[in-house]
């Protein structure tokens, strides 16, 4: 019983959703960003607009009945009528899926648009959303609109570069474009998130997606994520499995504050409290040296735990490897935010902040199982995985950590059915891979991945 529900829980902690760990670090103001800001309040428009009263078609013998007025392309209407060949006909306004289009690609992401004809029978027509709309439950819908949503942004808006003209909402095809980007596919507002209308801030192939309000924030990460891009990537010498990332801040209903990444969809998610984020926005207005961004420079990367996950991202490597990286990544790429610790031979080094307060020696936790749940626990598991890291390069080289995530790139794409725990396949297929020798067992051992233990974690 236990093991299957640990597996589950590893696999769903490493999968869905990785949390990170927030650090309170410094920026800078950047300046000269392009700002996109869609009219929030087009959703509104929509949703509000009035349902207009019924016109009885001129000739109505044929008792053609529709729910919108005629050709009425923002709302989804109900037709209820005769062909024109006699038969009965009910049907609703639609997008037109892809399945629907083999004939007729061109037809594929039209709205089928039902309206009662002049002399009362059912007719339609397909009907070309216009410019910066597309059709969406049975409706032209504007691109702001969808985006508000938290929909299909990636497809109805041209700061993707795969911008896919034939994906259309209705079916969904936009959100499957191989590695092309996923844009944010969770609803918006996000279950926890207060509604504020988004902004979004974009260049390249990173979006930043901000409360309104806070788009001098939203452009201070921006710059960050792209000094990110060229450390994190440099050390650990494999590309992003995505072509675009998706950075978003917003402000939460509980107060709460956490980072986190989702490889599936290549976004990295921060919420935030209100205070905290009216804080980080102060703190880069002021290039105040204790803000999260103040240190963001070409040799500092302020987002490197998130961005790390982001690379490494669709790779087949355990938890406690994704998190170890993302954590040595950022002693190397954020300079000063891991000083403190220190990893020795069989243990690590730092401020005993769940007990006395004194700098002192812990013991490595066993990166075989899951942290506990004392104070404490969680943190000394990360800074465990991180020493794993760093003990693996000291012993064989920045080269060889390289050749590690390479091997890792490789063989995720050769080998998807892997029926063996994923533990024991990065063991013994990627890290021996790479370095056969008494050593790498030896540092295995430190961390709690003895000899004759089947890897299930
Ligand atoms: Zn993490």
């Amino acid at each position: 019983m236990k093991r299957p529900i640990k597996i589950m829980l590893g696999i769903t902690l490493a999968m869905i959703v990785i949390l990170g760990v927030m650090l309170a670090l410094n920026g800078n103001i950047l300046q000269g960003r392009l700002s996109i800001r869609l009219p929030a309040y087009d959703q509104t428009k929509v949703q509000k607009s009035v349902r207009k009263v019924k016109i009885p078609p001129a000739y109505n013998d044929a008792s053609c009945k529709e729910s919108d007025n005629g050709k009425d392309f923002s709302n989804k209407g109900n037709i209820d009528g005769k062909l024109a060949g006699g038969q009965t006909h009910k049907d609703t306004d639609f997008c037109i899926p892809s399945s629907f289009g083999d004939d007729n690609p061109e037809l594929v992401g039209k709205l089928r648009e039902y309206y009662c004809d002049e002399d009362g029978y059912v007719k339609y027509e397909d009907y070309s959303c216009p410019t910066s709309t597309h059709c969406y439950q049975g409706a032209c819908q504007s691109d702001s609109a969808l985006a508000l949503k938290g929909l299909y942004v990636g497809c109805t808006n041209p700061w993707v570069s795969n911008y896919d003209s034939s994906a259309n909402a209705e079916n969904d095809s936009c959100l499957y474009l191989g590695n092309k980007h996923i844009p944010l596919t969770r609803p918006f507002p996000i279950n926890d998130e207060e509604e504020i209308p988004p902004a979004y801030i974009h260049q390249g192939s990173i979006l930043v997606i901000v409360p309104s309000g806070y788009e001098e924030y939203g452009e201070a990460m921006l710059q960050d994520l792209q000094y990110c891009q060229n450390l994190v990537t440099n050390f650990l010498g494999i590309n992003s499995y995505w072509e675009d990332i998706i950075a978003k801040i917003y402000v939460s209903k509980d107060g709460q504050t956490s980072g986190e990444y989702n490889p599936e969809i290549g976004n990295i998610i921060y919420k935030k409290s209100q205070e905290n984020l009216n804080d980080e926005l102060q703190e880069v207005i002021t290039n105040n040296e204790e803000g999260f961004l103040y240190n963001s420079s070409p040799s500092y990367c302020a987002n490197t735990h998130e961005y790390t996950h982001f690379i490494v991202a669709k790779t087949h490597i355990p938890w406690w490897a994704n998190e170890g990286i993302a954590e040595y990544s950022q002693k190397y790429n954020q300079l000063g935010s891991k000083d403190e610790y220190v990893c020795d031979n069989d243990g690590w080094y730092g401020n005993d902040y769940w007990g006395d307060g004194q700098y002192k020696k812990f013991e490595y936790s066993n990166l075989l199982e899951e942290y506990g749940n004392n104070l404490g626990d969680g943190p000394k598991w990360y800074h465990t995985a991180m020493c794993f890291w760093e003990l693996f390069e000291q012993s064989f080289g920045h080269e060889k950590l390289i050749e590690a995530f390479q091997l890792l790139r490789l063989k995720d794409s050769e080998a998807v059915q892997l029926n063996e725990p994923i533990t024991k396949f990065f063991i013994e297929e990627i890290l021996f891979e790479v370095v056969d020798n008494q050593d790498l067992k030896t540092i295995l051992d430190k961390f709690g991945f003895t000899k004759g233990v089947d890897y299930t974690f």
